[in-house]
């Protein structure tokens, strides 16, 4: 196990953090302007969402460069952009958390699929090494590539990560099939666990989804298939569309509540995807901590 991982793993549960997307629309991004760009054109709005989780508690902190890989910054002309803002999300980062949080690189996927020749495996490895090596050097502690639905994209960005030397957890994301029991590409826990394991995943994980309570489920069956630290981040419940705002049917004590059938099930880091915010958070810290 990564020395880093080990040393987290001697808390009972580790808090990781919330959503950053819905927090930064808080603050004034605009539709369709690229969230991962504040990191150059509004430093102060990212490092304000970065500070509020930890401020609510979190031991783990991600970046703002979920979709700053050049292939997804292509849709907003933005792909020689791509080094700079993985840099500066690292360095935000690392400054909201000062000495009270560690900082992950969040790395999403691309967008374009490997299975249908949308992209190739080699442009993937050069967009995931390159994001990862500006996130380095920004200072990140580890790396998450999250939500994920193929696996060879996983396993493409896994191995261009691994070459830092920095723990990284990859997160599927299941919100198909009877249950939503599987990713978009029809992959199971079970599947998923066996592969990344192989490919040397530090921790796996489930992120996103259908929420809280369809997520107990997949960390068991993760549980079972493995050793390796599982992480897991639900969405605030099943997304809802109410008069065209996508909503979700949590309060952050009902979420919360989930967090200890999470944690039964395995879990050894727990936080929150879409719909959460530092309120979820320091809930979910309230509650683990009672606990332990
Ligand atoms: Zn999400």
């Amino acid at each position: 196990m990564h020395p880093l991982i080990k040393g987290l793993l001697t808390e009972p549960t580790v808090v990781t953090d919330g959503a950053w997307g819905s927090q930064i629309q808080n603050l004034g991004l605009a539709p369709g302007e690229c969230p991962d760009n504040w990191n150059l054109v509004n430093p102060a709005a990212i490092e304000q969402v970065a500070s509020s989780y930890v401020a609510a508690g979190s031991r783990i902190i991600l970046t703002n460069t979920f979709g700053a890989n050049r292939i997804m910054l292509e849709r907003h002309g933005l792909s020689d952009k791509a080094p700079a803002i993985n840099k500066a999300g690292a360095m935000i980062s690392r400054k909201a958390a000062h000495d009270k949080a560690l900082v992950f690189g969040s790395i999403g996927p691309t967008g374009k699929m490997v299975f249908s020749g949308e992209v190739s495996e080699s442009e993937l490895n050069e967009a995931f090494a390159e994001q990862a090596v500006a996130l380095a050097e920004g200072g990140v502690h580890g790396f998450v590539i999250e939500t994920m639905s193929e696996l060879a994209e996983a396993r493409i960005a896994l191995k261009a990560v691994q070459r830092l030397g920095l723990p990284v957890v990859v997160s599927m994301t299941y919100d198909s099939g009877k249950g939503f029991e599987r990713t978009m590409m029809g992959i199971t826990p079970e599947e998923a666990s066996e592969e990344l394991k192989v490919a040397g995943a530090d921790v796996i994980g489930a992120n996103c989804g259908m929420g809280t309570e369809y997520i107990v489920s997949i960390c068991s069956r993760l549980r079972s298939t493995t050793n390796l630290p599982i992480w897991i981040k639900p969405n605030a419940g099943l997304p809802e569309v109410i008069d065209g705002k996508v909503t979700y049917n949590s309060t952050p004590e009902s979420f919360a509540g989930y967090a200890l059938k999470i944690q039964a099930a395995g879990a050894n880091f727990i936080g929150g995807c879409c719909g959460t915010n530092p309120e979820y958070i320091r809930a979910l810290k309230r509650v683990l901590s009672q606990k332990a």
